[in-house]
């Protein structure tokens, strides 16, 4: 320990606060690691090396060979607790040195290749390639490996690929696409490997840039309030409308909320979104009464996370107030996924906010598993029957028994029913049919800005 001390004093002192200092500190660090603790640095299981010291040679592979076209593949098994639980310990861990075996032995046959056990059952390999048909083969390889291993379990591995594309790549950067590659697929029966690729790169691109944009974003007022009407179907009359977020960023247009929603949701954001939301469709329903136009009731969304917020009712209440908007111009569409976490104090919260007026709206029914119960717990005021629920009836014909038996049965719950996603006249006309009247979809309108939606009233 003194000596090393002593040696990383020999590092300009000057150089330690700069990012090159810094860099060569980290290098530094790791290729001392890697000299003095070649054992250390390897899984005692499987005699692999561990990710750090991997980052470290594979580092130097790379540095040492920087035309080289480089690879690097990860894998995990979906699932390797199970094993362990099921099959034992001691299978677990003979199954995992015969993983090891394969890599070893791919890692002596190529060039400029080596292989880590970097934690529990992930495993990486670095090499150089040719073709892509290389890389494909060497998976199937440990694949069937794995797959003839005698163990009573399923035994499910996937793989994720990254290639450099002739550029010197940061091995720790390779790893992180490979990881992302292998987790589209981790846990899927129909594929074992996938190949990190242009979509997942901006994927990845687009939640960093929304965790680094989102304060901005959402103070620059980015986030706009598209609407989407509702209609009455038989007369086509515009009976209410749906709050939609759009992003409009000044770099990529506009932006879904499928693309961020899951980033918010993360990190907690989409709670100060909701409300940015709500208080512009709150402002909207306010501004057309002072106007003396009578508005319809514009619903907005209502993230699961909420479930957590406690001024999730008062906040509410708040905008209600201070708009002087009633409740009922401004109905809650929740998913069932709002209740999973704490189901009795979600239940709470709608019951209080019902009680001033609020109209509850039940999201996407017919994808979750627990709609059903719902229906007999939960006094929903109305049902949003989901788009995939009647995506196929007109070629299905056991489709249109269940949606006009789930119409049957909303009906005689008394709850209102509206069918999101219709986007042809047959869906129309059966719905009808059915005795349902009132829809959303690109039939009648698609989401527009609100302004448009103002002026369509
Ligand atoms: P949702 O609440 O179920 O909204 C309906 C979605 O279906 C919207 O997608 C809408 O554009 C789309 N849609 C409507 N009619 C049709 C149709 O005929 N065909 C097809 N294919 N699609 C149709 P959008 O705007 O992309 O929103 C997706 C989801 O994002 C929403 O599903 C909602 O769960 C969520 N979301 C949107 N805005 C907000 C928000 O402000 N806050 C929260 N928490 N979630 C939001
Ligand atoms: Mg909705
Ligand atoms: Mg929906």
């Amino acid at each position: 320990m003194e000596n090393r001390d002593q040696q990383m004093d020999v590092i300009d002192r000057s150089k330690q606060n700069t990012e090159e200092g810094k860099q060569e500190l980290y290098l530094y660090s790791l290729r001392k690691m890697a000299e003095d603790n070649v054992e250390k640095n390897k899984s005692p299981l499987t005699r692999l090396q561990n990710l750090r010291s991997f980052f470290f040679s594979g580092g130097e592979i790379i540095r040492q060979h920087p035309t080289e076209k480089y690879a690097l593949i990860a894998m995990d098994i979906a699932q390797f607790k199970a094993v362990n639980e099921f099959c034992g310990r001691d299978a677990g861990d003979a199954l995992l040195a015969t993983i090891a075996g394969v890599f070893r032995e791919i890692d002596a046959e190529r060039p400029l290749t080596i292989s880590s056990h970097a934690r529990a059952d992930v495993f990486a390999l670095l090499t150089t390639y040719e073709e892509e048909q290389e890389l494909v083969d060497i998976v199937h390889r440990i694949k069937k490996v794995i797959d003839d291993f005698p163990i009573d379990c399923k035994v499910l591995p996937a793989f994720g690929i990254a290639t450099s594309q002739g550029e010197m790549p940061a091995i720790s950067y390779l790893k992180d696409c490979a990881t992302t590659a292998l987790n589209t697929i981790k846990g899927k029966f129909y594929a074992c490997y996938a190949f990190f690729d242009e979509k997942m790169r901006k994927q990845q691109m687009l939640e960093k840039q929304i965790e680094n944009n989102i304060v901005t974003a959402l103070q620059n007022r980015e986030f706009a309030l598209y609407i989407q009407p509702k209609v009455d179907m038989a007369t086509g009359r515009i009976v209410g409308g749906e709050a939609l977020v759009r992003w409009v960023d000044p770099d990529h247009g506009v932006i879904s909320p499928g693309e961020f929603l899951p980033v918010l949701e993360k990190n907690g954001f989409v709670i100060d979104l909701d409300i940015h939301m709500w208080e512009q469709v709150f402002k909207m329903q306010s501004a057309l009464l002072a106007q003396g136009r009578q508005p319809v009731p514009v619903s907005v969304n209502v993230s699961r996370v909420h479930a957590f917020d406690r001024n999730f009712c008062d906040t509410l209440c708040r905008l209600s107030e201070q708009y002087q908007v009633d409740p009922a111009y401004v109905p809650l569409e929740l998913t069932e996924s709002a209740f999973l976490g704490d189901e009795q104090g979600m239940y709470r919260q709608l019951e209080i906010l019902q009680s001033k007026g609020f109209i509850a709206s039940m999201d996407d029914f017919g994808t979750g598993y627990s709609s059903m119960n719902m229906l007999k717990n939960q006094a929903m005021d109305e049902v949003k029957v989901d788009q995939t629920f009647i995506r196929d009836l007109e070629t299905n014909e056991k489709s249109r028994i269940v949606i006009r038996h789930t119409i049957r049965m909303l009906q005689e719950l008394e709850t209102d029913i509206i069918v999101e996603g219709v986007e042809t006249e047959e869906q129309k006309k059966f719905l009808l049919e059915c005795g349902c009247k009132e829809a959303q979809g690109y039939l009648f309108y698609r989401p527009m800005p609100w302004q448009d939606f103002v002026a369509l009233l």
